[in-house]
């Protein structure tokens, strides 16, 4: 069974800080920050993350605080994590490689398809973007809400993301035009109603091909005319919706007996897909 995800910001003040006790007996500041150190050197500056400002900010987002609690010694792993409801918290390289196609610029409206966990949304908040994340689990919108809010107070970005549940294959109609769009979940072709939802000059990158395997795409609008680039090989979990896969028959079978209290959850044989 995959472990179940553990927010260090959920719940009562007193349970708040009983997680928190636990993460910093399992994890102090000063070995995260090790940790991140060497992540952002090996696994990013090394591959060809060049945006200093990328790298400044994945060197202080504390990821381990977005990874289950059992996760917590392979939080600065170079791979992708599961999280709760059979998803994933993106690889740092690809959080990286993302967000610095997206050539954000402090006060930019960025829309993230894919909240997950809340680490890419943390990100492009830290490189000052206002975000708006739309995630379909609800579950996962309130707790990675939660560690959001905590996180922001601390890292000065308070109120620069809104995570909203939806299908976000869709985009976020009411609050385009965005300056850029990312999408953390693989689509079958780039979802239609998404480059529309584009700003002049904005930029979508999202994961596009097959499930288990797409390729990343850049679209960047100039006008009424959109330039494509593929940008390199990647494994997304699927993005589900009407500009996405169609959700698997066995996932509905598998909601439903959630919802009745005998789901199973998803296991993950190897590595999980980012
Ligand atoms: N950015 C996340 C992070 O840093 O933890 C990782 C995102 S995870 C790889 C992909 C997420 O996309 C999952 O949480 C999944 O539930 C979500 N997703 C899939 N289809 C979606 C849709 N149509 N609308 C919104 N979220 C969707």
């Amino acid at each position: 069974m995959p472990p179940r995800s553990v927010s260090p910001w959920r719940g009562s003040r007193e349970a708040i800080a009983v997680k928190l006790r636990a993460y910093r007996r399992l994890m102090n500041s000063e070995q995260a920050a090790r940790l991140r150190a060497e992540m952002v050197e090996r696994q990013l500056r090394r591959r060809g993350i060049r945006d200093e400002n990328v790298l400044a900010v994945m060197a202080q987002v504390p990821r381990e605080l977005f990874v289950p609690v059992e996760m917590l010694s392979r939080a600065y792993l170079d791979g992708a994590l599961p999280i709760a409801a059979g998803q994933t918290i993106s690889q740092p390289y690809m959080v990286a490689h993302m967000t610095e196609l997206l050539e954000l610029r402090p006060g930019m409206r960025v829309l993230e398809v894919g909240t997950g966990s809340g680490y890419g949304a943390a990100v492009l908040a830290g490189l000052g973007a206002s975000v708006i994340s739309v995630e379909r689990h609800p579950e996962l919108a309130e707790a990675a809400r939660d560690r959001l809010a905590g996180l922001g107070l601390a890292l000065g970005f308070a109120k620069a993301v809104r995570v909203v549940v939806g299908d976000g294959s869709l985009g976020w109609p009411d609050e385009a035009p965005f300056g850029g769009i990312v999408v953390a979940a693989a689509a079958p072709r780039v979802p239609a109603a998404l480059p529309a939802q584009l700003a002049d000059g904005g930029r979508l990158v999202v994961p596009v091909g097959m499930r288990g395997r797409q390729e990343l795409i850049l679209v960047v609008r100039r006008g009424d005319s959109f330039e494509e680039r593929a940008c390199g090989p990647c494994v997304f979990v699927p993005l589900i919706g009407e500009g996405g896969f169609a959700e698997p028959a066995a996932a509905r079978e598998s909601a439903r007996e959630s919802e009745s209290g005998t789901g199973r959850r998803r296991r993950w044989f190897g590595r999980p897909p980012v």
